[in-house]
């Protein structure tokens, strides 16, 4: 993109922005990032750049803007936080350097994943401006990872999947969870992702023709009934959320009902219910799909009604309901609360009040919610698979799990001494990936010392890995002492 082309865009988001903070921002970042290419043998610059144009896209401030320009100077390039800090002042080095602190958040297991949370709530609770940067840069780096050898594609996406995406629909920032989602999928899940182009590209299609024709039908009996609505129109459902809940209603695409929803937008809350009741006028709702997350918000703070209808084209519509505020909450959640300029150490605005409560709210769920961690251990570990012991107890397990996980999820020893392994009656070997209602009996060998080496590379869950370790680094202590003996 050219430098007139991204200042036209900022000014056309945000016509109060500081110009001259922006464009000296530019220049500098262009200056220093000169002669960098990217691993796509783009120049450089046009990483921190994109950043910036997304942030400007989410109305975010004028100094998340530079900072989104020179967040990977310091990094990457000669110029240092402290040169960056004397050109653009303490709120932009601020924000910069938050970005840098909170560096790679990579998945390594529930653990792991926890201490990242933790690192990004502490990093929010001084700016969530950090959080947000962070989001973009991300979306950015998905955007051009056909340019990474495949592994580390595989990597990226796994780890935009299951750190990213969470933690934005924790802070509400719907429009970023569905972009990152969709971005890492097919990465991740190539062949489910090509399986479910195929299944959905011809119904969606029709969907949304559909819909955008019963749209209109829509607006001229709001208009009839002297409803002031802001916006009628069609979405489709993030590709991602629409895999995740084909697979809860097994495959059966008759069962989605939103893969195109309309979104009616009005101007306050009493309009939000009276739609609902002239809209069931002409079209009798399905039973018991009528929700009211204005009464009930969602625990990430979302607020719509939401109601599946039968038209008189023998079609089923999904539609959601909600007021502009609560459109833009959905979209931009906590983010949305920083579309308005702050000047640093001024009073706190009303609105980072509010955050800051709801930050507060959070954080304390962390803490004392065993519930909470439950659930997030659910949702971070999407993919599971269901296995069983020959006596017929359940196991659940990641995919791609082998018998020695097996093994090690039922006791220690028996990992230790696994020498072989049956699946459905069939002798294995022992890096076989178990597949979902697989009934697997391990055979364990008395005399048998330890695991192998090698075995760390096979297993897939995170205890069966510490396991395998453990006693490897126990056995080279103990040769080495008694090598030590000898001497
Ligand atoms: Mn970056």
């Amino acid at each position: 993109m050219k430098r007139e082309e991204f200042l036209h865009f900022i000014k056309e988001q945000r016509s109060d922005a500081d110009m001259a903070l922006i464009e000296r921002a530019y220049d500098f970042a262009e200056t220093a990032h000169q002669g960098q290419l990217r691993k796509s043998g783009a120049p450089y610059f046009e990483h921190p750049q994109a950043t910036a144009y997304k942030l400007a896209g989410l109305r975010l401030d004028d100094a998340a803007i530079a900072a989104g320009l020179l967040h990977d100077v310091p990094e990457d390039t000669n110029r240092t936080l402290d040169e960056v800090r004397q050109q653009f002042g303490k709120e932009v080095g601020f924000l910069v350097e938050g970005v840098t602190k909170l560096g790679q958040l990579k998945y390594r297991g529930i653990q792991r994943y926890l201490e990242n949370l933790r690192r990004m709530f502490v990093a929010m609770a001084q700016d969530i401006r950090v959080i947000v940067i962070k989001f973009a840069d991300r979306i950015h780096n998905l955007e051009t990872l056909s340019a990474l050898p495949p592994d580390k594609r595989r990597r990226i996406a796994l780890e935009s999947l299951e750190i990213y995406a969470p933690i934005a629909n924790r802070l509400g920032i719907g429009d970023i969870k569905g972009q990152i989602e969709d971005l890492a999928f097919p990465y991740v899940y190539p062949e489910e992702y090509d399986w479910l182009i195929d299944k959905v590209s011809v119904t969606r299609r029709q969907k949304e023709k559909y819909v955008q024709i019963f749209s209109g039908e829509i607006e001229h009996i709001l208009t009839e009934h002297h409803i002031p609505y802001i916006s009628v129109h069609g979405r489709a459902k993030h590709l991602y959320s629409l895999y995740k809940k084909l697979l809860r209603h097994n495959r059966d695409l008759s069962q989605i009902y939103d893969l195109v929803a309309l979104r009616i937008i009005v101007d306050n809350v009493s309009h939000c219910y009276e739609t609902l009741g002239i809209i069931h006028k002409f079209c009798p709702p399905l039973k018991g799909r009528i929700k009211d997350y204005i009464a009930q918000p969602k625990p990430n703070g979302y607020q719509s009604l939401h109601t599946t209808v039968f038209t008189d084209a023998g079609e089923i519509v999904e539609m959601q309901i909600r007021t502009a505020g609560m459109h833009e909450e959905a979209e931009y959640g906590i983010a949305a609360h920083w579309h308005y300029k702050e000047t640093p150490g001024a009073s706190m605005s009303k609105e980072r009040y509010v955050w800051v409560q709801q930050l507060a709210k959070m954080q304390k769920e962390i803490q004392d919610e065993e519930q909470y961690l439950e659930s997030l251990k659910i949702d971070i570990f999407q993919t599971r698979i269901f296995v069983f012991t020959p006596r017929g107890d359940v196991i659940d397990m990641p995919e791609d799990a082998t018998p020695i996980d097996f093994a090690y999820h039922i006791h220690t020893d028996i990992g230790h001494k696994c020498s072989g392994a049956k699946v459905n009656d069939q002798l294995v070997p022992l890096d076989t990936r178990l597949k979902s209602g697989d009934v697997v009996e391990v055979m364990v060998d008395k005399h048998r010392q330890g695991p192998n080496s090698d075995w760390l590379n096979i297993v897939k869950t995170h205890s069966a890995k510490r396991h395998v370790q453990a006693w490897l680094n126990k056995r080279n202590d103990q040769d080495r002492k008694k090598l030590l003996d000898k001497k």
